[in-house]
């Protein structure tokens, strides 16, 4: 209950100036839990994550990747991974970085702690379940950040991954896609797309798709390096 009164009155605190809005979607925003938003900026690197897999189309996503040694970071749903264990653990077996991105993708707004602690410890056991590794970062489904996210977080050691930038990807088509990410990319940027559709089975990412195959080259003639969300992160490598 204290930690709760605290997090309300941090919250109330920080609304005094910014808004609520920006506690619950800003990418900047700690108030409802610690959370990064891009990494160092002395290399010239970008850290590619997808959102919503594992999906069926996933497998073609890590051969793009593999085509430029790109490694990236994959924030998966529990539900997901109990659908496709076997996509699920050759993500992780392709060396990319797995995170948690929450059980079956709800809204947070107005739910309770109770909730929001079960669909990340559900999501974290079906993820390390199925991958043997336990994610060490968070996204939070639509960007969204509750009270009661910072002691579940803490008590599974997740720090939350927001993005510098955003793709749009499940409505945009290809190019517009690319274009928005190209315009974001600098040094420490983190990217954000998504090789699923929330928990959707066979869900169509064919712009994701197009938009990666496009990204991979033109990032890398303009002199970036992928890296994953723990490597980005750092000062050395
Ligand atoms: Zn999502």
């Amino acid at each position: 209950m204290r930690g709760m009164v605290l997090e309300v009155a941090g919250a109330a605190a920080g609304a005094g100036v910014l808004s609520m809005a920006w506690a619950v979607w800003g990418r900047s925003s700690c108030v409802f839990g610690p959370s990064v938003y891009r990494g160092v900026r002395d290399r010239r690197s970008i850290a590619l994550t997808f959102d919503d897999g594992p999906s069926e189309s996933t497998p073609e996503l890590l051969d793009l990747l593999a085509e430029y040694g790109a490694p990236a970071t994959f924030f998966l749903c529990g539900e997901n991974v109990r659908r496709l264990p076997g996509v699920a653990r050759e993500t992780a077996r392709r060396g990319h970085e797995i995170g948690n991105h929450s059980y079956t993708h709800d809204w947070y707004c107005l739910r309770s702690a109770g909730f929001i602690r079960e669909q990340l410890t559900k999501a974290q056991q079906a993820i390390t379940e199925a991958t043997g590794v336990a994610p060490v970062f968070f996204r939070a489904p639509y960007g969204v950040r509750w009270f009661g996210l910072r002691k579940v977080q803490q008590q599974l050691g997740l720090t939350g991954v927001m993005w510098t930038e955003i793709g749009w990807d499940w409505k945009l088509p290809a190019d517009r896609i690319v274009r928005r990410m190209v315009r974001a990319a600098r040094n420490g940027a983190i990217l954000c797309l998504h090789d699923g559709r929330d928990t959707r089975p066979h869900p169509d990412i064919r712009p994701t798709l197009e938009a990666v195959r496009r990204l991979l080259p033109e990032l890398t003639a303009r002199g970036f390096r992928f890296e994953t969300v723990s490597q980005i992160l750092c000062l050395t490598t």
